[in-house]
C-alpha cells in the first residue's frame, strides 16, 4: 500500500540547512510534499524554490520583500500565496495540513515559530539550536506536553540520538542518563579553521577567514561560531536540554577530521559512535524518514582514504567562548539567553568588520556580568533578557568598534 506523504513546512528554506533539506526532499517526491517555505532576504532563491516545489505558502519578513516576491512569482507564473511577518512563520509552523516542520532559521529569530511547532505537536526537525539555548526548559516542556516528535538535526546531537537506547532518546525526561547506563555524552568538535593558531594570531583574523570552515559548508553565523568554539558551547547547552544531561556529563572532544559526529560512553566501557561524511543531508534524511532510512545523496564514507582519526582536548584559553557557555548553563536562569543574544550581536559586529575576533568572548563576558541574573521564568522574561542584552551589547560593540578603527 502506498504510504501517506509527509507534509512539511521549511522555516529558513533559503539557508544552508534549508537548501540541504530541499535537496533530500527532491530525491523522494513520492514521500514528501512541501506545504510552505520561508526566507528573509533571498527573494530570487525563494522564487526558484516555489517554482520547483510548488508550496502553498511562501513567507517573508518585510512588506517590501513580499512585494518583490509577488512580482517575481507572477512573472514566472508560479502559484503560491505570499504571507508576511513573524506571525506568518507561526501560521505555517502550526498549520493543520502539516505534520513536519524543519526549523532552520538562524538565531533567536527562529525560536517563536519553532516553539509554536512544538506546542502544536508536530514532528520538529530541530536545526535551530538557539531555540534551546534561549528557552530550553520551555521548549522541552512544550514537546513533552504536546507529544511532539523532536528529532535533532545538528550533526552531533543527531549522532548522539542515533547512539542512545531507543526508549531513552524518545523520552529522556522519563528517566536519566544514569538509569540508561550512560556515563558521558562525548560531543566532537572539528576545532574550526583556527585550531592551530596562537592566541596572538587570533586578534587579526578576518571575517573571510572565519567563515571558511575546514570540513563543513554552513551559513555565516554558525561558521563564525565554529571558529570561536561558541558553536560547541551552544551545542553543550543544546545537548543538556535534548538529552536531560547534567552538564558535567557532556564532554567536548576535538576531532579535526569531523568523521565521528559524536559518541555515547556507557557504564560497561562501551562507546557507541555515529560516523559519516561531513554532510548535513545525513541527519536531515534521518529526521525526515525516522525510523526508516532513505538515500540522502551523501558520499559514502571511505575509511581507507581517511586513514586516521585524531582527538585532542579543547583549549579554553585560546577559545574562551566554550568556557563561557559552560559557565552560562551552570549558572542557569537567564544566563544562556544572555550568552546567546550577546554572541549574535558580537558575530554581527565581527562580520561587519567592526570588532575583532577576540572581542567576541569579551562582549559575551561583559554581557553575562551585567545581565545573567535577570528574571527567566517565563517566555516574556527570557525575551526581555534577550532584548536587554542585545541593546547593551550593541552599545558596547559600537564603543569598541571606534577603538578598533582608530
Ligand atoms: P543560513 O544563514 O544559511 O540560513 C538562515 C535562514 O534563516 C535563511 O533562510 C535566512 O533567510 C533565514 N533568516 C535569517 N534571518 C532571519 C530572521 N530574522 N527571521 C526569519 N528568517 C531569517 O543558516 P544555516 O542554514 O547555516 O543555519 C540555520 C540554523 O541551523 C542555525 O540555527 C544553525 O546554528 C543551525 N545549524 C546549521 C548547520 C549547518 O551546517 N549549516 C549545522 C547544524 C545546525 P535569507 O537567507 O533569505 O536571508
Ligand atoms: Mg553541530
Amino acid at each position: 500500500m502506498p504510504q501517506a506523504k509527509r507534509v512539511i513546512s521549511i522555516l529558513g528554506a533559503t539557508g544552508s540547512i534549508g537548501q540541504s533539506t530541499l535537496d533530500v526532499i527532491a530525491r523522494h517526491p513520492d514521500r514528501y510534499e512541501v506545504f510552505a517555505v520561508s526566507g528573509a532576504t533571498q527573494i530570487t532563491k525563494l522564487v526558484e524554490i516555489a517554482e520547483q516545489f510548488a508550496p502553498r505558502y511562501v513567507v517573508v519578513l518585510q512588506e517590501a520583500n513580499a512585494l518583490e516576491l509577488r512580482e517575481q512569482l507572477k512573472a514566472r507564473k508560479v502559484q503560491a500565496e505570499v504571507l508576511v511577518g513573524a506571525d506568518a512563520l507561526i501560521e505555517i509552523a502550526t498549520a493543520a495540513e502539516i505534520d513536519t516542520v524543519m526549523a532552520a532559521i538562524v538565531g533567536a529569530a527562529g525560536m517563536p515559530a519553532t516553539l509554536a511547532a512544538a506546542k502544536a505537536g508536530k514532528r520538529v526537525l530541530l536545526a535551530n539550536k538557539e531555540t534551546l539555548v534561549l528557552a530550553g526548559k520551555l521548549f522541552m516542556d512544550a514537546v513533552i506536553q504536546s507529544g511532539a516528535e523532536l528529532l535533532p538535526i545538528d550533526s552531533e546531537h543527531n549522532a548522539i540520538y542515533q547512539s542512545l537506547p531507543v526508549d531513552f532518546r524518545q523520552h529522556p525526561y522519563q528517566s536519566s542518563l544514569a538509569q540508561a547506563g550512560i556515563e558521558k555524552l562525548l560531543l566532537t568538535a572539528s576545532g574550526g579553521p583556527f585550531r592551530t593558531r596562537s592566541l596572538a594570531e587570533l586578534a587579526d583574523i578576518t571575517p573571510a577567514e572565519a567563515i571558511k570552515h575546514p570540513n563543513w559548508s554552513m551559513g555565516r553565523k554558525i561558521s563564525v561560531d565554529s571558529a570561536s568554539l561558541m558553536n560547541k558551547g551552544l551545542e553543550v547547552i543544546e545537548a543538556h536540554w535534548l538529552f536531560n544531561a547534567p552538564v558535567d556529563q557532556i564532554e567536548v572532544v576535538v576531532h579535526p577530521q569531523s568523521v565521528i559526529h559524536s559518541m555515547v560512553q556507557y557504564r560497561d566501557g562501551s562507546v557507541i559512535a555515529q560516523l559519516g561524511s561531513p554532510d548535513m543531508r545525513t541527519p536531515i534524511a534521518y529526521g525526515l524518514a525516522y525510523p526508516e532510512r532513505i538515500a540522502a545523496g551523501v558520499k559514502p564514507l571511505d575509511l581507507f582514504a581517511i586513514a586516521r582519526l585524531d582527538f585532542e582536548a579543547p583549549d579554553l584559553q585560546r577559545f574562551p567562548c566554550l568556557g563561557l557557555a559552560y559557565s552560562a548553563i551552570r549558572h542557569g536562569g537567564a544566563a544562556p539567553a544572555v550568552l546567546n543574544a550577546a554572541n549574535e550581536v558580537a558575530v554581527e559586529y565581527f562580520l561587519a568588520g567592526k570588532i575583532r575576533f577576540t572581542q567576541i568572548p569579551e562582549l559575551i563576558e561583559a554581557s553575562l556580568s551585567a545581565h545573567a541574573d535577570l528574571a527567566s521564568s517565563s517566555l516574556e522574561e527570557l525575551l526581555y533578557a534577550d532584548q536587554c542584552t542585545r541593546l547593551s551589547a550593541q552599545r558596547l560593540a559600537k564603543d569598541w568598534s571606534f577603538k578598533v578603527s582608530c
